[in-house]
């Protein structure tokens, strides 16, 4: 089979099988549900590292030999690898590997990190089939209201009046403790 059409029919498995973001976002599954994912890459100029958010079901091709899969679940992604230049924490990857968290991906001389968080976004609150409550202040959350959901999927309240997620430091799960600014980890600055 073409290497193209193979990668087509995984895209389209894929597509199929992920899940909208807004009936998984703010319900209170466990930690690994909330599909968080990213790469981070560093600009050969400033020497800064970026990221870009890989989002379940898009499948992203890199380079010719590396394309990663990311699934709707349990943030997990895999990457295909077509060549011996992909290496995944110094081992060639060839021909499939899922990632990990911090795993280390080169591809000839690029090198990239995969991470599951997501940056912190204030999104506004969904309707809900249930009851679902602040990690915080253990309020109702209604819809409408400004909120943040944390990697772990934990949602705080946002607001003027109940500043619940920017009032403390880190995250209320205690398994979490996230930063509620910036990222629990990111590559070592000029590394
Ligand atoms: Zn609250
Ligand atoms: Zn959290």
């Amino acid at each position: 089979m073409p290497y193209d059409r193979f990668l087509r029919g995984i895209d389209h498995f894929l597509r199929r099988n992920a899940e909208p973001r807004t009936t998984t976002l703010i319900q209170q599954q466990p930690a690994t549900y909330w599909p968080c994912m990213l790469i981070w890459w560093q600009d050969k100029k400033t020497r800064d590292w970026k990221y870009f958010v890989l989002h379940p079901g898009a499948a992203l091709s890199l380079s010719p030999s590396a394309v990663f899969l990311p699934l709707a679940k349990n943030n997990r992604c895999g990457l295909l690898a077509e060549d011996d230049k992909v290496m995944v924490n110094g081992v060639r990857a060839l021909p499939f590997r899922i990632l990990v968290d911090r795993d280390q991906i080169s591809v000839g001389d690029e090198r990239l990190y995969f991470s599951v968080e997501t940056p912190i976004e204030p999104a506004v609150f969904p309707q809900q089939d249930k009851k679902v409550f602040c990690g915080r202040c253990k309020g109702e959350l209604t819809t409408g209201e400004r909120v943040v959901v944390c990697s772990c999927g934990t949602a705080h309240h946002d607001t003027d009046k109940l500043p619940c997620w920017k009032k403390f430091a880190r995250c209320s799960n205690p398994q979490c403790k996230r930063p509620v600014a910036g990222f629990a980890w990111q590559p070592a600055q000029g590394s």
